[in-house]
């Protein structure tokens, strides 16, 4: 089963992706995590884009297609697996249909949490994760940054009739039984 877990920064994204690949023993990609430890490892990828997750803007589609197909060719994720953070503009999901295509493979699911901008800051300023990019400016960027380039991809996806949107409003544990419903 593929799975695209899509939303707004401090949606839950992050949180029901880790709880879905326990329930249903499928891999978890986050690109967010992997940029993250890119970073703290002072990897080249790492050094390449740091500067751009400080500021919250989007780090290059090329780069981030190319390290996606790259990881998704990896055994571990050839049962399956639920994308966390990917694709983040039309241009990625374009390239992700095609890497698909190219793979004999499709996509099973499009779970869209909804939680509205008010909920989102205060989530985010809360999460105390001590992330550089989790400050009241920097957050106002990433939600600018997911209106104009993000929620497109929620219209490109609803041309193909997979979008699933779900209320994202709740206790971790409500917002799961409802993606699980909506995946059965
Ligand atoms: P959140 O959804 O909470 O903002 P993520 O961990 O998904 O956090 O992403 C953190 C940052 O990593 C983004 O602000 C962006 O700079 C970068 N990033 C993650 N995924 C992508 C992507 N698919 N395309 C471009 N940039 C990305």
């Amino acid at each position: 089963m593929n799975i695209i877990l899509f939303g707004p920064p401090g949606a839950g994204k992050g949180t029901q992706a880790k709880l879905l690949q326990n329930e249903y023993n499928i891999p978890h990609l986050s690109t967010g995590d992997i940029f993250r430890s890119a970073i703290k490892n002072k990897t080249p990828l790492g050094v390449k884009v740091k500067s751009i997750l400080d500021a919250g803007e989007l780090v290059p589609d090329e780069t981030v297609v190319d390290l996606v197909a790259a990881e998704l060719s990896r055994e571990k994720y050839q049962d399956g697996y639920i994308l966390d953070g990917f694709p983040r503009t039309v241009a990625q999901a374009e390239a992700f249909d095609k890497f698909l295509d190219e793979n004999d493979d499709s996509l099973d699911a499009f779970i869209s949490l909804s939680v509205p901008e008010e909920e989102l800051i205060k989530r985010i300023l809360s999460r105390g994760e001590g992330r550089s990019d989790d400050t009241e400016e920097k957050i106002k960027t990433r939600l600018e940054v997911y209106r104009k380039e993000t929620k497109p991809v929620m219209d490109y996806y609803k041309k193909q009739d997979k979008v699933q949107e779900i209320d994202g409003l709740g206790s971790i544990d409500e917002i799961l039984e409802r993606i699980k419903s909506a995946l059965n």
